[in-house]
């Protein structure tokens, strides 16, 4: 393509000397650069190497004619955005339709006028410039567009999906499940005496915790369909499509060890000499009579239970009331049926 520092590079194919000499001079008058070979083949050699910006060639070349070059040219990558100028020897409709089929952009008859081949360039040229600059300014727009798109549903500090991302695909993976009939599990987890962090450590160590914090939730839940967010200040949430309870306590369970790996000191922690994180785990199959909003509040429940037991601890959602488990024991852990449970729990 045009070359901003270079003037346009012209490609001419032309056997007849007289006819590339004529060329070159006025080529170069108009203050383009010029490289001229003798037939087809050197013009297709002469394209791979140095990608022009326009070709002139000639249609009746002996070894390979102007519309064979033409045709082999569309093979060549970046063919495309190169507009060709076919020089024919007759204006008959024949030639000329078989100029445009082969895909050069417009024609010139010999003998050649160079008034009008001289416009013809500078047209050509200018609407190749032009298409190629919509092409850029379309691939800007389409990265512009990716780009905002990801701002409106990935938290800034965390980088894991904002709060509005979250309820977004909570309704849709809701909708899926519920087509399905698949299980659907929801992990909340809120870190422990983060408030006596920030008094400890400051504010930016505390946004360092939780980028952490956020990290250990992605680490955790690594199925494509499962989603990590931040659902509040130091709240983080994982949806989890296609998720039996097992499932969900095991990534819950992940994200507690994964963040007692991470070491984050905690002086002035309730439980711990580290960071630690309560999770509230709820899992169901959707039915009519239950909606979105209860698997987040049978979570909230279980999280707020995890808290009053003691904090660094999962509770699950259950029929039977809410199960704990804390460290690596696993004590009243429900394994199936879940969603009956549910359903009886909620109705
Ligand atoms: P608990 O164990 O009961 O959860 O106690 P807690 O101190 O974690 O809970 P509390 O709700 O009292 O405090 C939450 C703190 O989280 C208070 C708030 O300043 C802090 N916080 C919320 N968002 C951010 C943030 O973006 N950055 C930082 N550094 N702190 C935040
Ligand atoms: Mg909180
Ligand atoms: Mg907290």
């Amino acid at each position: 393509m045009q070359n901003d520092t270079k003037s346009p590079l012209i490609l001419v194919i032309d056997d007849d000397p007289y006819t590339r000499l004529k060329l070159r001079q006025m080529v170069q008058q108009e203050g383009y650069r010029i490289e001229a070979v003798n037939d087809g083949e050197q013009g297709l050699e002469a394209y791979e190497r140095l990608q022009p910006d326009l070709v002139l060639v000639d249609a009746m070349m002996p070894v390979m004619d102007g519309f064979t070059f033409c045709q082999q040219l569309q093979t060549l990558p970046g063919s495309e955005r190169t507009p060709v100028l076919m020089i024919t020897g007759l204006d008959d409709q024949a030639s000329v339709d078989q100029a445009f089929e082969v895909g050069a952009v417009d024609f010139v008859t010999k003998p050649i006028h160079w008034p009008i081949l001289r416009q013809r360039m500078q047209r050509v040229l200018r609407e190749a410039q032009l298409s190629q600059d919509l092409v850029e300014a379309n691939h800007n727009l389409q990265r512009a567009n990716q780009e905002f798109y990801r701002l409106a549903i990935v938290d800034d500090l965390t980088q894991v999906a904002n709060r509005r991302r979250f309820n977004e695909y909570l309704q849709q993976e809701w909708q899926r499940m519920s087509r399905e009939q698949s299980p659907l599990s929801l992990i909340l987890g809120d870190v422990d005496s983060f408030k006596a962090y920030n008094d400890a450590y400051g504010h930016p160590a505390g946004d360092r915790c939780l980028q952490s914090v956020a990290k250990a939730f992605r680490l955790s839940a690594t199925r494509p369909a499962d989603l990590v967010a931040r659902y509040g200040g130091e709240e983080f949430v994982v949806i989890l499509p296609n998720t039996v309870a097992a499932g969900a306590m095991c990534v819950a369970k992940q994200i507690q060890d994964t963040l007692s790996a991470f070491k984050l000191p905690h002086a002035q922690s309730l439980v711990s000499d580290c960071v630690t994180i309560s999770l509230g785990v709820a899992s169901l199959i959707s039915a009519t009579d239950t909606t979105p909003e209860a698997l987040i509040l049978a979570a909230d429940k279980a999280l707020y239970q995890a808290k009053t037991d003691g904090r660094n601890r999962v509770v699950i959602a259950c029929s039977g009331g809410l199960c704990c488990m804390n460290g690596s024991s696993d004590t009243g852990f429900p394994h199936d049926n879940t969603s009956d449970r549910f359903r009886r729990l909620w109705s």
